[in-house]
């Protein structure tokens, strides 16, 4: 047991975050505060990012850092993907990427349901991968239109 320096309440150990530079390897504060703490300045920290990232040189670091974390989850081919679910209303989608740890993670960011994705197939070809994509949209998958036949 242990007393949130915050709170005043004696609360089990499991209910403190890690901190390996203290005594006993929790935090003085306990999660929950933690977390009220967090929701209460989040307004501020997204002020705070918006002056950080307009100072160019933090912009280009944060693009330098993006592209290199990009590049290290890319595929060497391309695969068409499905989320069936997406939209949680039982229509599946499906789109191409050569990164589905990049796509997956945008997806969840745009609110979509990621759960379940599966791979449809993998073509070494970008254009390949787009004309497959079509077939499945024409199927009824959702998602947008990327080639279309000259
Ligand atoms: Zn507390």
């Amino acid at each position: 047991m242990k007393t949130c320096k915050k709170c005043n309440e004696t609360k089990s150990l499991e209910l403190f975050s890690k901190n390996k530079a203290s005594k006993d390897g929790k935090q003085v504060n306990c999660k929950a505060c933690n977390k009220a703490h967090k929701a209460s300045i989040k307004e501020e920290t997204k002020a705070y990012g918006k002056v950080y990232y307009n100072i160019p040189a933090n912009k280009a670091a944060k693009k330098a850092s993006d592209k290199a974390y990009y590049e290290a989850k890319k595929l060497p081919y391309h695969i068409v993907y499905a989320l069936p679910d997406f939209r949680n209303d039982e229509r599946a989608y499906c789109g191409v990427t050569d990164n589905p740890h990049y796509r997956m993670a945008r997806h969840k960011q745009q609110g979509n349901n990621t759960q379940g994705w599966f791979i449809l197939g993998v073509f070494v070809d970008r254009e390949e991968a787009l004309i497959a994509e079509d077939k499945y949209h024409e199927q009824g998958y959702c998602g947008a239109k990327h080639w279309e036949k000259s």
